[in-house]
C-alpha cells in the first residue's frame, strides 16, 4: 500500500479532496462533533488519511486543539515507517491572513507547527492549496508566494511544483495534485526503501 495522509484546519476541503481522489462517498461538509479518529480511504493500492481538523471554532478552548496536535504528531510517529506523503491542505483564500493574524498575536498557527514536524520527520510534506477557484486568475501566482512563504519556502512558488499542489475540490481540478502522487508512486516503486 501506499499511504498519503491529509492535515490541515477544518473546513480547508480535506475531505472533498479525498471524496475526489477517490470516487467515493466520503461525508463532506458539517460533521457532528469533532472527529478525532483519522479516517481511511482506500482507491486501489492508494490509502488515503483525512487527520483529524484542527482551530475548529473561534475561541474553542487550546487544550483541545492540543489534543488534536497531539493525535496528528503520534499518528505519524507511530506510522512513519508506512507513511509515504504527508500533506497539508490550506485554504488559497484565508491561509495567509489566518497566519498574519496569528502573527501579531506572537503565535505560530497550528498549520505551520504540523507543516514543520513532517518537515523534521523527513516526510518532504506536500502543500496542498485548495480552493484555488476562490482566486482570480491573475492573482495566482502572487497568491501562492505568499502562502509558501509564510510555510517557509522561497518563492516563486513554480520552483517547487513537487511539493506545491494548487487545486479545486469543488470544481474538480485535482491535476496538480494528481502528477504529483503520480511522481511520488512511481519513485517509491522504483526505490523500494525510499
Ligand atoms: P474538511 O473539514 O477539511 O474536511 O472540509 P470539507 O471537505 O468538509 O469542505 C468544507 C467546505 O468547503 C464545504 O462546504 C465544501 O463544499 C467547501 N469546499 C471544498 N473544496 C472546495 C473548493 O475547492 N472550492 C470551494 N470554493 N469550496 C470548497
Amino acid at each position: 500500500d501506499f499511504e498519503i495522509v491529509f492535515a490541515g484546519r477544518s473546513n480547508v476541503g480535506k475531505s472533498s479532496i479525498v471524496k475526489a481522489l477517490s470516487g467515493s462517498k466520503v461525508k463532506v461538509g458539517k460533521r457532528p462533533g469533532v472527529t478525532l479518529k483519522p479516517t481511511h480511504v482506500k482507491k486501489g493500492e492508494l490509502v488515503m488519511t483525512d487527520l483529524p481538523g484542527f482551530g475548529f471554532m473561534n475561541g474553542v478552548k487550546e487544550r483541545k486543539q492540543d489534543i488534536v496536535k497531539d493525535k496528528i504528531v503520534r499518528y505519524i510517529e507511530e506510522g512513519k515507517q508506512r507513511i509515504n506523503i504527508a500533506a497539508i491542505v490550506v485554504d488559497a483564500g484565508s491561509f495567509v491572513e489566518v497566519v498574519d493574524r496569528w502573527d501579531q498575536r506572537g503565535e505560530l498557527p497550528i498549520d505551520i507547527e504540523i507543516f514543520d514536524f513532517f518537515t523534521e520527520m523527513d516526510l518532504e510534506p506536500l502543500i496542498v492549496v485548495n480552493k484555488m477557484d476562490k482566486i482570480k486568475d491573475k492573482d495566482q501566482d502572487r497568491v501562492l508566494d505568499d502562502i509558501i512563504e509564510r510555510l517557509g519556502l522561497f518563492p516563486p512558488w513554480r520552483q517547487w511544483i513537487d511539493r506545491v499542489a494548487p487545486i479545486s475540490a469543488k470544481k474538480g481540478d485535482l491535476q496538480a495534485l494528481n502528477s504529483i502522487l503520480r511522481k511520488r508512486i512511481h519513485s517509491a516503486k522504483r526505490d523500494p526503501l525510499l
